[in-house]
């Protein structure tokens, strides 16, 4: 079917190229995201198209190609649209996966091409960077997606032996690299997918806890950098521009949530081969705090002149976005100063609290960042914590024992009040208690948090 005139088809893929790059500008602001998300499905629209119209495919292959595209989109289309919002991270993981996976399987099909021609060394060498790092890229994910899920456990497996078969993996890895640059051999290449397999699953393992949502993002900076390789191997300008893209902004985003977590991508790897753990207990704390009701909260809440609402993983599992946009607007009518206080990693993943407030037309100008709302905390005269714990946790601060030490957090402690809306005594993901559910000026109201922002809110009516 190749009826598009080459310059046509080049301006298309320019086309293409530049909808991805205006699709990650849109993507770095919560107003523009829709858009930007848009635009780069509209980007990978046109280039699927114009491979479609601009390739001569020989034989049934075309009938292949539109069964792949017809049977992943079966799949795709409604996972995407059934994914819970507390699941997205697992969808993440497992399509880009699949992204691995796809280029490293392109890069065994070019090694096969390549069989009976010369090739020169830095094209295979770049097919075979493709097809390690693809598998790398695809067991890996599929692993995060398990641990994510609760398939398979999310604490850290050291097995025995970790580091050395891990570094043995890579050696062997390399060995295979230079094989294929050498001899452009298909078998090597699959020998390079094996061990590319290994080497997924030997660093992904050891990784647990709040750290597997990071590796996530790591891994999908391998994938881009694999899509990256194996379009330069098959000269197309395309794949090498989106792999750049992904490679890049895949990176970026491993570094940024590492830091907003005050943890670093090597003791995130590597931490639990060297004895360290970062996955803490789910022991529930039997130590008295004070309960508050419903009603008690909306008459605080209506008293104040500052409130901020601080909201975290809970919010998420009870989809209460709708009716904590209810208790804000009804404050904010009564001329009480509430806004939200964001945390960048409050929840499962970055930007996961703009995600759920946007869903309830939260404006923008009412979500506070981290920093923002800690200067204002002296004069704020409630916080209200709802479903959210790690990321108002002192112990950040004050114990360096603690996994999340060093984790820039919201300092509700320096409120005038604080109210917790939780279910039980559960701590937080990162497994450790926090101090300020006991603090003399703390309430907690338990239960679900759509069932008590729901009755705050009718009973803010009757003040
Ligand atoms: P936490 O996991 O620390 O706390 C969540 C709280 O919500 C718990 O106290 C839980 O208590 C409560 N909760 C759960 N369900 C409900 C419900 N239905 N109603 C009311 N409360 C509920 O969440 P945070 O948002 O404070 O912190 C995020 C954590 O996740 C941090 O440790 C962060 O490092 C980590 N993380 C974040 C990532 C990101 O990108 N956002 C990525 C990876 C990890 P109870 O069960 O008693 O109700």
């Amino acid at each position: 079917m190749n009826v598009l005139p080459s310059p046509v088809t080049e301006l298309a893929y320019l086309a293409a190229a530049v909808c991805f790059i205006l699709a990650l500008k849109g993507l770095s602001s919560p107003r523009s995201a829709r858009r930007g998300n848009l635009l780069g499905a509209a980007g990978a629209a046109v280039a699927v198209v114009t491979v479609l119209l601009s390739t001569d495919f020989e034989g049934a292959n075309l009938a292949v190609v539109l069964g792949s595209v017809g049977v992943g989109s079966a799949v795709a289309v409604p996972a995407a649209r059934r994914v819970k919002m507390t699941e997205m991270p697992q969808l993440v993981a497992i399509f880009n996966g699949v992204g691995g996976g796809a280029a490293a399987i392109v890069g065994i099909m070019e090694l096969a091409e390549f069989a009976g021609h010369d090739v020169k060394l830095v094209v295979a060498g770049t097919t075979a960077f493709a097809v390690f790092v693809g598998a790398t890229s695809l067991l890996g994910s599929l692993l995060t997606f398990g641990k994510l899920q609760g398939t398979i456990t999310s604490r850290p497996i050291v097995l025995p032996g970790a580091g050395v078969l891990l570094v043995a993996a890579l050696g062997a890895g390399l060995g295979a690299a230079v094989a294929v640059t050498l001899t452009a051999d298909v078998w090597f290449g699959v020998v390079l997918a094996l061990l590319g397999l290994a080497f997924g699953a030997l660093l992904v393992l050891p990784v647990g806890g709040a750290d597997v949502p990071i590796v996530i993002s790591l891994l999908n900076a391998f994938t881009g950098l694999a899509v990256a390789a194996s379009g330069w191997a098959m000269g197309s300008t395309l794949l090498l521009v989106a792999g750049t893209l992904v490679g890049a902004s895949g990176t970026i985003l491993t570094l940024a949530m590492a830091t907003a977590m005050g943890r670093s991508v090597n003791g995130i790897l590597f931490g639990a081969l060297k004895g360290g753990s970062t996955a803490g207990s789910t022991q529930v704390s039997d130590r008295p705090v004070r309960r508050a009701q419903a009603e008690d909260v909306a008459i605080t809440l209506a008293y104040a002149s500052r409130v901020v609402v601080v909201p975290g993983y809970g919010l998420a599992v009870a989809q209460a976005q709708h009716v904590v946009a209810e208790l804000v607007t009804a404050l904010r009518a009564r001329g009480v100063d509430a806004v939200y206080g964001i945390h960048p990693v409050a929840g499962r993943m970055p930007g996961h609290m703009n995600v759920l407030l946007a869903e309830a037309n939260v404006p923008y100008e009412q979500l506070i960042e981290a920093d923002d709302i800690n200067a204002a905390m002296p004069s704020t005269d409630v916080v209200v914590v709802v479903g959210a714990n790690d990321v108002v946790n002192p112990a950040a601060r004050t114990d360096t024992s603690a996994p999340i030490y060093g984790m820039p957090i919201i300092n509700a402690d320096q409120a005038g009040q604080t109210i917790f809306l939780k279910r039980s005594m559960r701590p937080g993901f990162a497994g450790i208690e926090n101090e300020l559910l006991f603090a003399d000026r703390t309430q907690v109201l338990f239960g679900d948090a759509k069932e008590s922002l729901t009755n705050i809110v009718s009973a803010l009516k009757d003040v």
